[in-house]
């Protein structure tokens, strides 16, 4: 659907001895398998041995078994239970540079910084990427939740853009990103509504970057109108939504229409209150008009809904990876018993 490839000025291939250079060779400290490592350490020590109650999980695995669809909604909780973190020692250790010369204190809020050139902008960006798309996912959170769902009839809203359901195996047409995706540019402007895959570039400014910045002729520029390429993520009414875009949302709403009146599961997870106008109120509302359908909110901070939905819904204050472990475990006993 993407473009494979983008030209840019100076496409040439990375100079081998980039990372002889003492700034590549301070970030390539941090290989995909020592990322991985780092955030699991972390993420290890997080993790609650009992999640909830074992009438809870029961009430989970019972509304899961016989549900006819599922509705999967994920925030920010999810990736985080799959040990992601914007701070912390991933953050310091790749961008010691950035922190020691603007105090940068994780990758959220440096996401918003106004760099003065485009060779920093990028040098920081394309460890952004790297780290949260590129880089292997820590835990296998998301390969739990897929083992609960594939077979059935279930399809995924998520304000996520690291990519993580995709990467995990989960089908791309049962998909909707509704806020882009850390591996796709876009045109600043924008002149059109395409997005193009930046994988390569992004590699490439990695090997090439010395003191926090990238060389001139690896800069993006729109391969149409010639300006800046930036980030497909939703920040401001310039976010491009393109075919691909538009054909999930069609789908969405297609499973959200035929599955109206069916014994629904809307499996909330780790959904904050930053937009809650995208899956935490829908999700609401689908569970009052549709009598037959269940909620679950599972977050490790802020689990609740509407007292409307009272008996027709679950909330857990818990580890979304724990619960989801402890989950897979009792179906798979459970199977293994028959
Ligand atoms: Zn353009």
């Amino acid at each position: 659907m993407h473009e494979r490839h983008l030209k840019t000025s100076s496409d040439r291939a990375p100079d081998a001895a980039s990372g002889t250079r003492q700034s590549a060779a301070l970030f390539l400290r941090t290989s995909p398998e020592s990322f991985r490592q780092t955030a699991l350490a972390k993420a290890e020590r997080d993790t609650v041995a009992l999640p909830c109650a074992m009438s809870d999980l029961l009430c989970l695995a019972e509304h899961l078994q016989k549900a006819e669809a599922v509705l999967i909604g994920a925030g920010a909780g999810l990736s985080t239970s799959a040990g992601y973190r914007y701070d912390g020692p991933v953050f310091e250790q790749n961008f010691a540079d950035f922190i020691a010369r603007y105090h940068f204190t994780d990758m959220y809020t440096a996401g918003f910084f106004r760099f003065s050139s485009l060779e920093e902008h990028w040098a920081y960006w394309s460890r952004h990427i790297f780290l949260n798309r590129y880089c292997p996912i820590p835990k296998d959170t998301y390969a739990h939740l897929l083992k609960l769902v594939q077979g059935r009839d279930y399809f995924v809203l998520t304000t996520n853009v690291d990519h993580c359901f995709q990467r995990a195996g989960f089908a791309k047409d049962r998909l909707f990103y509704t806020q882009g995706d850390y591996g796709l540019w876009q045109c600043s402007v924008p002149c059109q509504n395409r997005t193009w895959d930046n994988e390569t570039q992004v590699r490439a400014m990695l090997a090439e970057q010395q003191d926090r910045r990238i060389p001139s002729g690896r800069v993006p520029f729109c391969p149409v109108c010639g300006a800046p390429m930036t980030m497909n993520l939703r920040s401001d009414a310039s976010f491009v939504e393109d075919e691909g875009w538009h054909a999930a949302q069609a789908r969405y709403r297609d499973f959200v229409h035929r599955t109206a009146d069916k014994k629904v599961l809307l499996l909330e997870l780790g959904v904050g209150g930053n937009t809650p106008g995208i899956i935490k109120y829908p999700f609401w509302q689908m569970a009052c008009r549709n009598a037959r359908s269940f909620l679950v909110c599972l977050n490790l901070h802020e689990a609740f809904c509407p007292p409307e939905l009272k008996g027709r819904s679950l909330c857990l204050a818990a580890d979304i990876y724990a619960v989801l472990c402890a989950l897979t475990d009792l179906l798979a006993n459970r199977a293994s018993a028959l």
